[in-house]
């Protein structure tokens, strides 16, 4: 045994449990608190505190981050401007620069619990290979607390950004893990299509996910999303594709959006929500839209919602911190999701529904999957959430990675 988590309240079962986990790192068993000793194991009393499997954050921009630390500029506040004032940031990228900043949110991240990522990096020809150099050498050099995966992004388009297509290429062969996609950035629908449909041929080609952001935008005629999903049922690829942001489809009428919603469903389509866009989506007339897609409907249809950072202070966002509470609690907010029950929806987004997209093998809290918990300054879901709870202790593979002494209960 390597290591056991006494009295832990976790959301797979009635009363406390304790968490044993065995030399190799995995959960050996799950059983009810107090039955048992266990003399020469390291103990952690999570003393009823909630439990969790550790946080997965299946979007974020590791190459971005932390490029607006001096301020950020920004005259219209749209998301178009802000591409442009990441083209300014990007072209002066060094490899160096761009793995050092990527070290420092990934730690940050594991500060919140959070030891699986999904990276975004971009790939064009602005910054050509720069930016996966750098995130390539944060992914190996902090291997031992953090999974990352890293997507191969085409942020400037393919056909609209001439270079790129051969340049996603030598990403897949350097090293990306997922083929990423942008379809709304093409000038034309048809583009956009033809852009899919070499993001398809691509992951073929490698066999690897797919994850788009798909249709980030208010244009109801923007409508990658339902082709993607169309085209993930004919090349075989269910379960397989993600959608991340999936905006238009807020924005087109019901009729249309019911079809795509079914169309999601049958292909096993995952969407990931980043809250942090209602900040970038532009501003309205009033009365402001939100800029988000349709999540309660889509959970509702039990559509796969997972959600994530996104951004961390670049060009696109002066916040975010990478703490899944935080977020997670934003996306409560966007959402209207208000009640005991409807918060654990949340919960599931940053744990299991996000493990689902990046198709983490042996993750929860069960016999056979790996020891990678959380141990939440908070008794509940929606305390955790309402108090942007610290982590107690961050654990992988049944190692603490990190441990916060940090309480909620301030002597006043
Ligand atoms: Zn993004």
């Amino acid at each position: 045994m390597r290591l056991v988590v006494k009295n832990a309240k976790i959301r797979e079962k009635e009363g406390l449990v304790d968490i044993v986990i065995d030399d190799e790192g995995k959960i050996a068993s799950v059983g009810d608190a107090g039955l048992n000793e266990y003399p020469g194991v390291d103990v952690i009393d999570a003393g009823g505190n909630l439990v969790t499997p550790t946080f997965v954050d299946p979007h974020l921009h590791l190459d971005k981050v932390y490029t607006a630390c001096k301020g950020r500029g920004s005259k219209y506040e749209t998301l178009e401007e802000s591409i442009e004032i990441m083209h300014e940031i990007k072209r002066n990228y060094t490899v160096e620069d761009v793995k050092n900043r990527a070290i420092r949110a990934i730690r940050e991240s594991v500060k919140f619990g959070v030891t699986k990522i999904r990276a975004n990096v971009d790939v064009d020809n602005i910054g050509g290979l720069t930016p996966l150099k750098g995130v390539l050498a944060a992914k190996e050099e902090t291997k031992d607390i953090c999974d990352i995966q890293i997507v191969a992004f085409p942020q400037e388009g393919i056909f609209r950004n001439p270079g790129t297509e051969k340049l996603l290429y030598e990403a897949m062969d350097m090293g990306a893990d997922v083929i990423g996609g942008m379809p709304a950035a093409e000038w034309l629908e048809e583009l956009s299509r033809k852009h899919v449909d070499l993001v398809f041929e691509i992951a073929k080609k490698y066999d690897v996910d797919i994850d788009m952001h798909i249709d980030q935008t208010k244009d109801p005629g923007a409508k990658s999303l339902a082709y993607s999903a169309w085209k993930s049922i004919q090349e075989g690829y269910q379960g397989r594709v993600t959608g991340g942001h999936c905006v238009s489809l807020a924005y087109q009428n019901q009729a249309y959006a019911d079809k795509v919603m079914e169309l999601l469903r049958l292909a096993d389509f995952n969407v990931c929500v980043n809250p942090g866009i209602l900040a970038i989506m532009g501003v309205d007339p009033e009365p402001r839209t939100r800029g988000i897609t349709r999540v309660r409907e889509l959970v509702e249809k039990g559509v796969n919602v997972a959600t994530s950072q996104d951004t961390i202070c670049d060009g696109f966002h002066l916040y975010g911190t990478g703490n899944p509470l935080d977020y997670g609690l934003l996306l409560a907010y966007e959402a209207q999701y208000n009640s005991t029950g409807t918060i654990e929806y949340i919960m599931d987004m940053i744990t299991y529904n996000s493990a689902k997209v990046m198709r983490l093998k042996d993750y929860g809290i069960e016999v056979g999957a790996k020891g990678d918990l959380n141990i939440v300054r908070a008794k509940t879901v929606a305390e955790a959430f309402r108090l942007r709870a610290p982590i107690a202790y961050v654990i992988k593979e049944g190692k603490v990675l990190a441990e916060s002494d940090y309480v909620t209960d301030w002597k006043i």
